[in-house]
């Protein structure tokens, strides 16, 4: 039901005949507007839907979950625990978004639900745990039914799963984002090992070789924060507030305690403090590292606000880990990014996938004295302050996934969630490794029998 291949509003319907159907995630398109932007649930309607399910709660997975909802009006949403938490803050945030939207870019669907909906369908949530057969009922232990499901450690943010779902023995996996490699604070994904007939994987980094080892990034970052202070100059981190910035944060708190980076101010966003302090509520209880530490105890981040930035000059020192991360128009890091273009002492540091669209994208391609373009209204502005990119993925390296599939050795692998020379090339890998499995990338808005 997503409308494209490409990271969109990735939604999949999963129809097994007379023991029902189910929806695999419910997202928004990262760029899209309006109605454009959400996905196709023509094909679920008159369906008999046993429920839905969310692998976790990014915007591109979970931002129409309440349509899917409105679509479906008695059936259950299974999600884990940290997504449970996460995506409650998150779609109320797009209500206000919406709102904002609907009148600077004239968009009167705008908003597509409100807060006192979610609140009614909220109670329809149900949170389940890792790595235990479920019914559709919500109980553990299922007994003889037809169809069940499991979910399993993703790795990817708090709370990330892929989805196992048994059909009278036959096993169909689907791993929404995927992390193979420890993050600061995220394990990498614990995902089944035996057999799967049908497996259904993202492919985000399918067009990007292995390069240095996230350890390796860290340490280059690190370097040139260290560098822009020692210069007199201030660091904006333009970064997702769910998921990247508790990464990040956490890591600076590391560097700290081995000396590194020095003790200074240190600014997020409001959206990222509430995703944080949910972080900081399941420490204990979800499958990370570093238990004991708490984000917003731990260093006390101060919070930077869309009043407190509009008249805001960046300090001297200060380190502002802000979102959007692809510094989209009216965010914060848009906002303040426009402030620290033309201080060549400040430095711009990107550390997660930029669009070439996108304002952080522009900036990027941007040489060091010329002109770039942060928000229309506001016109060219210079570029004179430093800006790079860091590549601190939370996404699973290609050969991993690779690997992962070749292990699991489905009879079906649906390939999706990826840019077309990503599809490609895993497609390519896999015929010419294993051409007994049948690839298939799914057109959007299409069918496939499997
Ligand atoms: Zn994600
Ligand atoms: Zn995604």
């Amino acid at each position: 039901m997503t409308r494209s291949n490409e990271i969109g509003a990735n939604s999949y319907l999963a129809d097994f005949g007379d023991d029902g159907c189910v929806i695999l995630d419910a997202g928004m398109h990262p760029r899209l507007d309006g109605n454009r932007g959400t996905p196709n649930f023509a094909p679920s309607r008159g369906k008999n839907i046993k429920g839905i399910f969310l692998t976790h709660s990014h915007h591109d997975h979970v931002g129409a979950l309440p349509l899917a909802m409105r679509e479906h009006s008695d059936v259950p949403v299974f999600m884990s625990e940290g997504s449970y938490f996460l995506a409650d803050p998150l779609l109320h945030n797009s209500v206000e978004v919406m709102i904002k939207q609907r009148d600077e870019y004239n968009i009167p669907e705008y908003p597509l639900f409100t807060h006192g909906e979610l609140a009614q369908l909220v109670q329809r949530w149900r949170s389940c745990g890792l790595e235990k057969p479920y019914s559709f009922h919500g109980q553990a232990k299922p007994k003889n039914d037809p169809l069940t499901f499991a979910f399993y450690d993703a790795g990817h943010i708090l709370g990330s799963v892929g989805v196992l779902l048994n059909h009278r023995g036959r096993r169909i996996f689907y791993t929404g984002d995927i992390n193979f490699t420890d993050q600061t604070l995220m394990k990498a994904a614990s995902f089944p090992t035996e057999k799967i007939d049908v497996l259904i994987t993202e492919t985000t980094k399918g067009a990007s070789p292995k390069k240095e080892d996230r350890s390796v990034v860290i340490e280059k970052l690190v370097k040139e924060i260290e560098e822009t202070f020692e210069n007199g100059g201030s660091v904006l981190i333009p970064i997702f507030a769910m998921g990247k910035t508790q990464e990040f944060l956490a890591e600076v708190y590391l560097q700290l305690q081995k000396g590194r980076i020095g003790k200074r101010p240190i600014f997020i966003g409001g959206l990222g403090k509430n995703f944080s302090a949910i972080y900081d509520k399941l420490a204990k209880r979800s499958t990370r590292f570093h238990p004991d530490l708490k984000l917003l105890n731990h260093g006390m981040p101060e919070v930077m606000d869309g009043k407190r930035v509009r008249n805001f000059k960046p300090r001297k020192g200060d380190l502002y880990l802000i979102s959007s991360g692809m510094m989209t128009e009216k965010t914060l890091s848009n906002t303040l990014g426009q402030k620290f273009l033309e201080n060549e002492k400040n430095s711009i540091f990107f550390v997660g996938y930029c669009d070439t669209e996108s304002p952080a994208g522009r900036l990027l391609a941007t040489p060091k004295g010329d002109y770039v373009v942060l928000e229309s209204l506001a016109g060219e502005q210079q570029v004179n302050c430093k800006v790079k990119h860091f590549d601190l993925t939370s996404h699973a390296l290609r050969e991993d996934i690779l690997d992962y599939i070749l292990r699991v050795n489905p009879r079906v692998c649906m390939l999706v969630h990826g840019d077309p020379e990503a599809l490609a090339w895993f497609k390519g890998q896999i015929n010419t490794l294993r051409p007994e499995i049948q690839v298939v990338i799914p057109p959007a808005g299409e069918t496939i029998e499997v």
